[in-house]
């Protein structure tokens, strides 16, 4: 038989869970509760995906994504262990052990390519773990203007001014500041305009039909067309094919990242794709209409 449970929401609404959704509360409990006895230092990791300038074939940077091989869970996907330390109120220590871990990881490449590293939601507006990620970074060696944060409009949309507070207090330290996702969510051009934005990630969504539909051409060509004019750099996100790489070429995209140049990596191997490339750059730039 199925079990339903019955809640009110907040509107006063009767919302009805079923057994599966019921399923997925007692999941996301469990995942909560291993988070909170995880270790972090050890059970996360961290891979490294490029992102690649299409007019030298050289890495311009690249973004640190969190993986968590929890000894009771198994390799749980980001999307769901970043929501549930957000919800079990331990973001801001795991993006702070994420951050240490990057700026090591950033020690290794040659200084011409950039780290990026995401905060999540709670984190853009939390000024306690803004600070802490400032202490970090500075502690680190690393010059802050090899470093990229990316946020996502949603999270800076959630509660603005908060946002737009910490993300400037980023900014003057010289790091810079990647709106991620973008076209996902409810973006008001004029937050982005108040944004000190210095790079823009077109959003995967937009890139999978480039090839052959219209409309994502056009809204691609804009958003390339929008980062130039307020002298931002703009990056293709999710691009898996060549048809999608003459397409996007095309619109006058150069920065790409996606599976048709690399998966996201394990560090040891960043180095050894960095050997190939730099053979890559030092050849004569490909002519590209
Ligand atoms: P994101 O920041 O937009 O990262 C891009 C995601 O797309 C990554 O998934 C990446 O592996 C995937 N991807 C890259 N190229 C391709 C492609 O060609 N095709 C397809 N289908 N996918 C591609 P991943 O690593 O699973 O991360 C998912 C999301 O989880 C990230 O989206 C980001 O929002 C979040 N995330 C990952 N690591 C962190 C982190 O350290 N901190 C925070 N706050 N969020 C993170
Ligand atoms: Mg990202
Ligand atoms: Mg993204
Ligand atoms: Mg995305």
């Amino acid at each position: 038989f199925a079990l339903y449970l019955a809640k009110q929401n907040f509107r006063g609404t009767a919302v009805v869970f079923s057994a599966e959704h019921e399923a997925e509360i007692n999941e996301q409990g469990r995942i909560q509760q291993a988070l909170r006895a995880a270790d972090f230092e050890n059970e996360m990791y961290l891979v490294f995906q490029p992102m690649v300038d299409a007019d030298t074939n050289g890495i311009s940077a690249y973004e640190a994504l969190a993986r968590w091989e929890s000894p009771t869970l198994g390799l749980v996907p980001p999307a769901v262990f970043i929501r549930a330390a957000e919800r079990a109120g331990i973001i801001g220590r795991l993006t702070e052990t994420l951050m240490r871990k990057a700026l090591v990881a950033a020690k290794s490449w040659p200084d011409h390519i950039r780290l990026s590293v995401n905060l999540s939601t709670r984190d853009v507006v939390s000024n306690k773990t803004v600070d802490a990620l400032l202490d970090i970074i500075a502690e680190s060696g690393v010059d802050p203007a090899r470093l990229d944060i990316e946020v996502t409009e949603t999270a800076v949309m959630r509660n603005f001014a908060l946002a737009a507070e910490n993300i400037r207090r980023l900014a003057e330290r010289g790091i810079g500041i990647a709106l991620d996702d973008f076209g996902t969510g409810h973006s008001s051009l004029s937050y982005v305009h108040k944004l000190p934005l210095t790079k823009i990630k077109i959003d995967r969504g937009f890139i999978v039909d480039i090839a052959t539909n219209e409309l994502s051409r056009s809204i691609v060509k804009t958003i390339v067309d929008l980062s130039r004019n307020i002298g931002c750099v703009c990056v293709v996100e999710g691009m898996e094919t060549h048809e999608q790489m003459v397409a996007l070429r095309a619109l006058g995209c150069r920065m790409m990242q996606g599976y048709y140049f690399a998966r996201p990596q394990r560090l040891e191997d960043t180095l050894a794709y960095r050997a190939v490339s730099d053979t890559i750059v030092n050849a004569p730039i490909r002519k590209t209409g």
